[in-house]
């Protein structure tokens, strides 16, 4: 007789699960992660005992997320907050090597500088596979600048948690707006998760490609995968080219606009195209890119100086952002709320479009995440009907042709 599916069974087979890797450790006898042939992060299971199951239900972000609101202003489309502004490190290696302008490895700095944390959980290259990912601790400058930078691949730090709750030691968590949310959801369950993280750092997120994505990039710039020695998603300048160093050290690189737009985001995971939270709700600080826009709204890509956009969320973030500047570790200007929308156009549509997109997954039959207090229908209302009527379609026929190509 077949087993009955486990609660990671179903998310998965659901197209729900975003990899984070929260199941294997709420139950690491009974949940791996590995990655698959289409380079997601995936779990398996074998039986699991009830308790555990019950609480892989209540830590998952992929089934089900609930609005948070740690900030004193709330925003349609931005959620809670406490402080807006844009800006850099001061520290002129930091801004080159990061993703934007190097304010989330500043502010990260600033914690272990100060003797606020021992350490900082965050990912950075598998120097084993240069396009994966692998968690790091990092305790020095030279960690946070080697960790620095976005990754466009997957990645599960919550799956270093356990190790460092057993330390009784203090770190800085940083991941994915879902990471965040898991390890939230595992702080319900676990007191000592906020005494040793007492700060959760995210970014702004337009979902997670796969790491297949990254071999296109390769095959497209003309470097056999086996001459790979290292590969950069972005960063050392802004935006940041797309880098493969080969082995004999000869570089090969592609525009931001070409990698992520002409390539990675065609293989963004079906769980993040419904994701409500592509701003890192649940985190004292969400960084992002503070894109400037062209007249018609489009994002400028010229390489330049990099600036982040920083979203204190919580009063212990924008405390953190404050002090990081008072010591000279962060430059910063603010930023008005209503500015974001020119900044950030991806993720208003992505805000916009969603109730289109879910409903487009359930004309296709395709399992919903439960979302309670996200704000959707709000953000639905301003994208008219013609905008969530395209987006529900054309959910709806790639799910189609998902499921076909799955058959
Ligand atoms: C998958 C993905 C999608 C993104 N989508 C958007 C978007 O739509 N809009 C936007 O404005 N910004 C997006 N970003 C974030 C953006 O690229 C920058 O991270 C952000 O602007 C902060 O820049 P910074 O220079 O302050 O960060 P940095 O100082 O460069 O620090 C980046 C931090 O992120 C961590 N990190 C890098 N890759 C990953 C990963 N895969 N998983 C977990 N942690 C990681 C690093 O360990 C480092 O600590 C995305 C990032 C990722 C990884």
């Amino acid at each position: 007789m077949a087993r009955r599916l486990d609660v990671t069974d179903r998310i998965v087979a659901a197209d729900l699960c975003a990899g984070c890797g929260a199941c294997a450790v709420v139950a690491p006898e009974h949940v791996t992660m590995a990655k698959t042939d289409d380079g997601f992060l995936r779990p398996s299971a074998t039986k699991l005992p009830r308790k555990q199951a019950h609480d892989i239900y209540a830590v998952c972000p992929g089934g089900r997320q609930r609005g948070t609101n740690g900030g004193v202003n709330t925003h349609p489309l931005w959620g809670g907050y406490h402080d807006v502004t844009k800006g850099w490190a001061t520290d002129i290696a930091l801004r080159h090597a990061a993703a934007s302008g190097g304010a989330l490895s500043g502010v990260l700095l600033w914690l272990i500088e100060s003797g606020q944390v021992d350490g900082a959980l965050h990912i950075a290259a598998d120097p084993g596979n240069p396009t994966g990912n692998r968690n790091t601790i990092s305790t020095s400058k030279a960690d946070i600048l080697a960790a620095s930078a976005s990754r466009y691949a997957p990645s599960a730090p919550i799956t270093a948690v356990p190790e460092l709750l057993a330390t009784g030691r203090r770190y800085a968590f940083v991941g994915k707006p879902c990471d965040v949310a898991a390890l939230r959801n595992l702080a319900r369950l676990d007191a000592r998760v906020d005494q040793v993280f007492p700060v959760m750092f995210s970014f702004f997120c337009a979902g997670v490609p796969s790491e297949n994505g990254a071999n296109v990039i390769i095959n497209k710039l003309g470097v056999a995968a086996d001459n790979v020695a290292q590969f950069r998603y972005r960063g050392q300048g802004w935006p940041g080219r797309a880098t493969v160093v080969e082995q004999n050290g000869a570089e090969r690189s592609m525009s931001y606009q070409e990698s992520w737009g002409d390539v990675l985001s065609s293989h963004v995971q079906p769980r993040c195209r419904v994701c409500a939270d592509g701003t890192g709700i649940s985190a004292d600080i969400a960084f992002g890119d503070a894109w400037q826009t062209d007249e018609s709204g489009y994002p400028l890509f010229e390489e330049g100086d990099g600036v982040s956009l920083i979203l204190a969320r919580t009063a212990r973030g924008a405390g953190l952002v404050k002090e990081a500047v008072e010591h000279g570790m962060l430059h910063t200007q603010p930023v008005p709320i209503d500015v974001l929308e020119a900044m950030q156009p991806g993720q208003v549509r992505r805000r916009r479009e969603l109730l289109g997109r879910l409903a487009g997954r359930v004309i296709s039959g395709t399992p919903i995440p439960a979302y309670r207090a996200m704000g959707i229908w709000n953000c639905a209302r301003r994208a008219g009907l013609w905008q969530s009527v395209r987006a529900a379609l054309g959910m709806a026929r790639r799910c189609f042709l998902r499921r076909r190509q799955q058959s």
